[in-house]
C-alpha cells in the first residue's frame, strides 16, 4: 500500500482525541432515547399491522446501520431496520443455479438472480395454482405473480421491484389505518427501504424500513475470507459464516447482497484487542459528513469509509498496529487516498470483481485532491470545527 504521498500536515495528538470526543462522539444518551421513546415503538406497531395484512412480513425486525454499529457521527435522526421476509428459506438457495437465461446481465458480482423452482403440486396448489390465499410462510406464497415472474421452465423469478411495491402498499396502509405520529415518504425506484418520518422532539426521525432474504450463501463461494490473511481471526470468520449475508432489493430483476450483518459482527468487536480502529473510523466519517459529503453526495459514501477499514485491518491485522489514535486515523485517510487514485475501491467480501466506486475516475481524482488537501493542513480544519 503506496502511493508516493508526502509528509502530513502537523496536527497535533490532543487535538485529534479533543476533536472525537467534541465533534464525533455522539452522547449515547440522546440517541438511544430517540430509539426507544421515537422510533422503536412505531416500528414494532406498524410491521404488527404490516404482518396482519400480508404475512408474508414482519413482525419480526433487526436493528441495522451505523446507530447500532456505534458509528453514529451525526444527530440521531436516521435509523434503519431489516425485515427478514417470511416463507424463502435457505432451502431455495441449495438448489444450484437456474438454467433460465435472464435478458438483462448483471450489473457486478454483487447482483444475483433468485428463482423458486417449480412447485410440486402444479395446478392442484391452491395458493400458487389457483391464485387462493397464499399461506403464510409456504414458498408457494412468493410464487405468485405480485411478487414474481413465472418462467416457461415452471421456476419463478423473484421480482424484487414487485416485491418492494407489494410491502410499500403495506406499509402504507397499515400506516393509513393506524397513522399515529408516522408520514410516509415515496418509495423511489432501485432503493431498496420503504422510508417513514417519525417527529421526536425538535427533531423529524427518518426510518427505513428494508425487507430482507436471509441467504446462507452456501458454502461461502466468496473471495472472503482470504486464507492467507491474518484478518480477521478464524473464530470470528466462523462466526460470520454462520450469519450468512442478505439479498436487498435494489435493482428491478436482481438481488443484491447486504454483508450489513457480517459487518456488525466485524465492527462490535473490532478493537476487542486493544487499538483505536474504531475512533479512526468515526473521526474519518465526521469528516467526510463535514468537508466531502454536501460536494460529493453519493460519490464518496460511508460505505466505501468503512470498506477502507477492512482493507486496513487486514494489512495491519494486529492491535498494536492500532495504538495511536493519530496514527491509525492517517492510515485511514492515506488507505482511502490510495484507492481514490487508483479509481478502485474492491469489496471487502466480493473482492476486485465488485468496484464500490461508481464514478467516474476525473471525480474520484477530484475527491483525492480534496482528501489531500485536509491531510496537508489537518489541524486547521480540526480545531475550527467545533
Ligand atoms: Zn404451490
Amino acid at each position: 500500500m503506496n502511493c508516493q504521498l508526502g509528509p502530513w500536515g502537523e496536527v497535533p495528538a490532543q487535538i485529534v482525541s479533543r476533536f472525537l470526543q467534541d465533534s464525533v462522539l455522539i452522547p449515547r444518551a440522546d440517541t438511544s432515547a430517540a430509539l426507544k421513546d421515537g422510533v422503536l415503538p412505531e416500528v414494532e406497531r406498524i410491521l404488527k399491522e404490516v404482518h396482519l395484512l400480508d404475512a408474508r412480513f414482519g413482525p419480526d425486525f433487526q436493528r441495522s446501520g451505523s446507530y447500532i454499529e456505534g458509528l453514529k457521527v451525526s444527530e440521531p435522526d436516521e435509523f434503519d431496520f431489516l425485515v427478514p421476509v417470511n416463507g424463502l428459506d435457505e432451502k431455495i438457495f441449495g438448489l444450484g443455479p437456474s438454467t433460465v437465461a435472464l435478458q438483462e446481465v448483471r450489473p457486478d458480482g454483487s447482483f444475483v438472480p433468485v428463482f423458486l423452482p417449480p412447485c410440486q403440486k402444479h395446478q392442484a396448489c391452491a395458493t400458487c395454482g389457483t391464485g387462493g390465499k397464499s399461506s403464510p410462510t409456504s414458498l408457494c406464497s412468493w410464487r405468485q405473480d405480485n411478487v414474481s415472474d413465472p418462467q416457461p421452465s415452471g421456476e419463478w423469478l423473484l421480482n424484487p421491484r414487485k416485491v418492494m411495491s407489494v410491502f410499500k402498499q403495506s406499509v402504507s396502509e397499515a400506516i393509513r389505518e393506524k397513522p399515529g405520529k408516522v408520514t410516509v415518504q415515496r418509495l423511489q425506484q432501485e432503493t431498496p427501504a420503504v422510508t417513514f418520518s417519525v417527529p421526536h422532539e425538535q427533531m423529524n426521525i427518518s426510518v427505513d424500513l428494508v425487507p430482507i432474504i436471509k441467504h446462507p450463501l452456501v458454502g461461502w463461494k466468496i473471495p472472503s475470507p482470504r486464507s492467507e490473511q491474518s484478518w480477521p481471526s478464524p473464530e470470528k470468520i466462523h462466526e460470520i459464516q454462520i450469519a450468512g449475508v442478505d439479498l436487498v432489493a435494489k435493482h428491478h430483476l436482481y438481488w443484491r447482497y447486504s454483508f450489513s450483518r457480517v459487518e456488525r459482527l466485524l465492527l462490535e468487536r473490532i478493537d476487542e484487542g486493544g487499538g483505536h480502529r474504531r475512533n479512526s473510523l468515526r473521526i474519518l466519517k465526521k469528516i467526510r459528513v463535514d468537508l466531502w459529503k454536501k460536494k460529493y453526495p453519493k460519490a464518496l459514501v460511508s460505505y466505501h469509509l468503512k470498506s477502507v477499514l477492512f482493507w486496513a485491518c487486514e494489512v495491519y491485522p494486529s492491535s498494536e498496529h492500532w495504538e495511536d489514535l493519530t496514527e491509525s486515523f492517517k492510515r485511514l485517510v492515506d488507505f482511502l487516498i490510495f484507492f481514490l487514485r487508483d479509481g478502485r475501491l474492491p469489496h471487502y467480501f466480493l473482492g476486485s470483481d465488485v468496484n464500490l466506486f461508481k464514478v467516474d475516475k476525473s471525480v474520484l481524482t477530484e475527491i483525492s485532491q480534496n482528501v489531500e488537501k485536509f491531510r496537508n493542513s489537518p489541524e486547521k480544519y480540526l480545531q475550527s470545527s467545533d
